[in-house]
């Protein structure tokens, strides 16, 4: 029998179809120091986010010869030691297609929330408040040009959807996808011209080594005015230069669901008026979380040919 451990927990569809084909799933979180002893009894371990597996891990389940597949339920898999597992003869995979659309949809939802005051006109609303007034001057979407920073998998959904609502939309990527333009009705642009020209800016690359992308540097470079939006890593923006630029008036809003830390220690910037802030719920749907419940049942199937 596989037996499977879901340290971050699993969707319930995902477990009746392992269960099904005669898996044990067991969902149950460790500490750090506890998972060096869980991991001795599994085949497959199964992770989100909160569950970090590092080196002593390995070195624990590698003692025991018994996992052979660590699953990180999501696209990012700076939790997992990677290259020290694979090289440890354990196989990591991810489920990096599942939640593009919704993590696009949520970085959309927080560019409507820049444009008309959606976070702080609900809370003033909830202190009962009718600031009619200090919200009357949004800006409609429609026209205004986005740029994407890293048009990956979500950068080329938030495209398609920012091209309907009629957005112009320009592309920065260190790659270029040969024939995109024509396909998706977009231009790529270099960095430098994707900063002067766009009115919103959405970030969607990995966390890069080489320090924030959004920093006080590529932020003078902006627009006045700019909206900047955040769903993809704390490491990309350096939240001080976001904050000293929201207080000057440099950047109109921000739009993040991301952190340097999470869970999130800048109050300043979390709590600014102009700030429409998520705790790192891009890609917390239903309709996310089935799909990745369905990928970590097909990447189990396919490994151990159930
Ligand atoms: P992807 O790999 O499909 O796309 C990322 C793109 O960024 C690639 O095309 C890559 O070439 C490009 N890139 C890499 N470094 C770059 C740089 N320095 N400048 C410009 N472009 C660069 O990834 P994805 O699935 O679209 O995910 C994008 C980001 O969203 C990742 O950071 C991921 O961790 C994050 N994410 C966040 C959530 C959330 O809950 N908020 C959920 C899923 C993914």
């Amino acid at each position: 029998m596989i037996k499977i451990l879901a340290s971050d927990g699993m969707e319930k569809g995902a477990v009746a179809a392992l269960e099904a084909k005669g898996c044990q799933v067991d969902q149950q979180f460790y500490d750090p120091e506890a998972l060096k002893e869980a991991v001795k009894n599994y085949d497959v371990l199964v992770v989100r986010s909160a569950t970090k597996v590092r080196v002593p891990h390995i070195d624990a389940a590698k003692e025991a010869g018994k996992l052979k597949l660590v699953i990180r339920g999501g696209v990012g898999v700076d939790n997992i030691d990677v290259k020290y597992a694979e090289e440890n003869g354990i196989t990591v995979r991810n489920t990096p297609r599942a939640s593009s659309q919704s993590v696009a949809e949520l970085a959309m939802g927080h560019m409507f929330a820049c444009a008309r005051f959606l976070s702080i006109a609900g809370h003033t609303m909830r202190e009962d408040k009718w600031e009619k007034k200090a919200y009357a001057k949004g800006i409609e979407l429609q026209g205004k040009t986005l740029g994407i920073i890293g048009f990956g998998r979500i950068g080329q959904h938030l495209g398609v959807m920012a091209k309907a609502i009629g957005m112009k939309v320009v592309a920065f990527d260190i790659f270029h996808i040969p024939g995109i333009e024509e396909q998706l009705g977009i231009n790529y642009v270099e960095m430098d011209e994707l900063l002067k020209e766009s009115d919103f800016i959405s970030v969607h690359a990995p966390a890069v080594d080489g320090g924030a992308i959004i920093n006080a540097d590529t932020i003078a470079k902006m627009k006045d005015g700019v909206c900047i939006i955040n769903t993809s890593r704390g490491a990309n923006l350096d939240e001080g230069a976001l904050l000293a630029a929201l207080e000057s008036g440099k950047v109109r809003a921000a739009g993040l669901d991301v952190y340097a830390s999470e869970p999130a220690q800048n109050k300043a910037l979390y709590s600014h008026p102009m700030v429409s802030c998520t705790p790192h719920i891009g890609a917390s749907t239903v309709e996310a979380q089935k799909r990745i419940g369905q990928e970590i049942v097909d990447i189990i199937t396919k490994q151990f040919n159930l």
